[in-house]
């Protein structure tokens, strides 16, 4: 017997998204962001279920792409942020990367190498996110630069959108007229849409989309939006009960006493704490399913454990499965009942949760006692 607390990754699901994403693209190309581990699926799993299917994957950091290019995944790859150093460049170059260049120092360096191979690059416009990025007075000098590199073959314009999510406002607009603005009629493709710019803005697709989040089956629009019945939740976090007992009508649960019984309360004890990842912020009431049905987490979560309230599932036992968030309770649900959002509940999965791939269709039930 193994401790019960696992992460169930359904690469069918990844597959089902990535198609739902095809279809909102059309004929752009996509870039399956598989950064910070695959959103905490298993990048290299995950890359290899991808290959073949996404024209490039994305990654934040030149570490991300290193591992994916040593499990043997050729398919182009986006380092996202650009090289932080000449070597990084050199590195990128042997590793067969595309690279961002948002500001002067990366496109000098690109201007200095000597690359035994053409570089692809992705020049990066601030339209408003104001993290990375040229500025609008300074992108058509920065496209002039490196179109004249004869060591680069191939140049992307992209940019960030900053509130996508947010469906009424009038930001996105202005940062998608703006682009259109400074680009011009510059000729080179053009990269605009995360998950949000996706399914949300039509007029952010252009010739290369960059999906993350809805891929692994959150939206980013929230449960609320048409996308969130469309999407399947990819990775299932479960436990198990390791205690229950009854607790009398005004007795405290757990560190703090921030939970008070109401009634008497029948108490579940689950073996996942905030060392898997699960959050410790979480409020009570927020949803949680034993034995495939909903219930709510009473008191607050500790290291390795939590308690849930089975008051109303008076079958529930010892070794009864738990899902903390998968199929039938969102990840986004989670999220907001923890004041966080689906990124960084999947990005927070520890080093202690086994990671077990599914290939094939997944099983809704697939703890069982003892297994
Ligand atoms: C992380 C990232 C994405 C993916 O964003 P999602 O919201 O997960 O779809 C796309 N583009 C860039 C530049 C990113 O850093």
């Amino acid at each position: 017997m193994t401790r019960p607390t696992r992460a169930h990754i359904d690469l069918t699901a990844l597959r089902h998204n990535l198609a739902y994403a095809r279809g909102l693209a059309g004929s752009a190309r996509l870039v399956a962001v598989v950064k910070a581990n695959g959103y905490g699926h298993g990048a290299v799993t995950v890359a290899h279920a991808l290959e073949g299917a996404v024209e490039a994957l994305g990654v934040a950091c030149i570490e991300e792409a290193s591992e994916l290019r040593e499990s043997g995944i050729g398919t182009p790859i986006l380092l996202l942020e650009g090289v932080v150093d000449p070597d990084e460049l050199a590195l990128a170059e042997r590793l067969a990367l595309a690279v961002v260049v948002h500001n002067r120092e990366q496109l000098g360096w690109v201007q200095a190498a000597r690359p035994a191979r053409p570089l692809a690059c992705w020049l990066k416009l601030d339209t408003g996110m104001h993290r990375l990025g040229f500025t609008p007075a300074a992108l058509a000098g920065a496209h002039a630069a490196l179109t004249a590199c004869p060591q680069v073959d191939q140049v992307v314009l992209m940019t960030h959108l900053a509130r996508a999510d947010e469906l009424d406002q009038p930001y996105t607009n202005r940062q998608l007229a703006l682009f259109a603005q400074v680009c011009g009629d510059l000729a080179a493709p053009r990269s605009l849409a995360s998950s949000a710019g996706l399914l949300a803005w039509p007029a952010a697709i252009g010739d290369w989309v960059r999906p993350g989040i809805m891929l692994y089956g959150a939206s980013p629009l929230g449960e609320g939006h048409q996308s969130a019945a469309r999407l399947r939740p990819v990775m299932t976090l479960e436990s198990a009960l390791i205690a229950v007992r009854d607790l009398a009508a005004g007795e405290p649960l757990g560190y703090g006493g921030r939970f008070v019984c109401e009634r008497p309360t029948r108490v579940g004890v689950v073996a996942a704490g905030y060392a898997d990842g699960y959050p410790r912020h979480a409020r009570d009431g927020t949803p949680v399913a034993v034995n495939g049905q909903l219930t709510r987490l009473i008191g607050r979560v500790s290291m390795d454990m939590l308690t849930v309230d089975l008051t109303e599932l008076p079958q529930a036992q010892i070794g009864d499965p738990v899902e903390l968030w998968g199929r039938r309770v969102s990840a986004n649900a989670v999220a907001a009942a923890s004041d966080t959002i689906a990124y960084q509940l999947f990005t927070g999965v520890t080093a202690r949760v086994p990671l077990i791939h599914h290939a094939g269709e997944m099983a809704l039930e697939s703890a069982n006692r003892g297994d």
